[in-house]
């Protein structure tokens, strides 16, 4: 059977960065399941669709072609077609999943795929639900966290040395009204699994985190 290490916890904790390196020492494949909301959300502006708009979000999900491609250890997002990798990282496509995200049918079409990537590979997979509702089953869960500040300073640098210019209380506000969302929809809210080990990231280094989360699985596994 294959084996599953599930990471949730809100935006900015340092998630993706830690799976990647996690998924690289265990020599699992790394699933970033907001990429996919992510695509799915530029699918709603590219049909200029408004985060309101739940009944037309709906019906355009059904149209969306969303797959997911592993080339050169790197996870490619396909959106009906096109790798859309390079365009899925703004805060506007951000703040746009995380609306569109709260929809039943956008989650049940990316539940589906998710998990059955989990089928036949072993992986590290992050996002909002995934020890809740994709992989309940999963070998160990990790709900990472980190306070706000922190979280808007790592994003505030990483958009800077980008050369993207920003104001870091915009980022927290953003980060904060995020979590709330993310926290209190209806369908699948981010929460911590009760089986979860809680990691709080503010005063570790990634390599802490990414130690710690191993050491948590070969425990579990053992
Ligand atoms: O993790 P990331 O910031 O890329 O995710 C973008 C948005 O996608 C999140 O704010 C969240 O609303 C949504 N998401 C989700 N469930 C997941 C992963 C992401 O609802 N499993």
């Amino acid at each position: 059977m294959s084996k599953a290490i599930a990471i949730d916890g809100p935006a900015g904790a340092g998630k993706s960065t830690i799976a990647k390196m996690v998924a690289k020492e265990l020599g699992f494949i790394y699933v970033d399941t907001g990429a996919m909301y992510r695509a799915m959300a530029l699918y709603m502006l590219k049909n200029d669709i408004k985060p309101e708009e739940s009944d037309k979000i709906s019906a355009t999900c059904k149209s969306a072609d969303i797959t997911i491609k592993h080339e050169d250890g790197q996870q490619v997002v396909y959106l009906n077609g096109e790798n859309v990798n390079g365009l899925i990282r703004t805060e506007e496509v951000g703040n746009m999943a995380s609306a569109s995200s709260v929809n039943g049918d956008v989650r049940a079409k990316l539940v589906e795929l998710q998990q059955k990537l989990a089928q036949t590979t072993d992986v590290v997979m992050d996002g909002r639900d995934i020890g809740t509702v994709v992989l309940p089953n999963a070998d160990a869960k990790i709900y990472l966290t980190a306070s706000s500040q922190v979280r808007a300073k790592r994003r505030f640098d990483e958009l800077t040395a980008k050369g993207v210019e920003c104001d870091i209380d915009v980022i927290e506000k953003d980060i904060i009204d995020r979590d709330y969302r993310d926290m209190h929809r209806e369908i699948s809210p981010l929460k911590q699994a009760e089986d979860a080990v809680l990691v709080d990231s503010s005063d570790m280094t990634i390599e802490e985190v990414a130690n710690t989360i191993i050491s948590i699985y070969k425990e579990k596994i053992e």
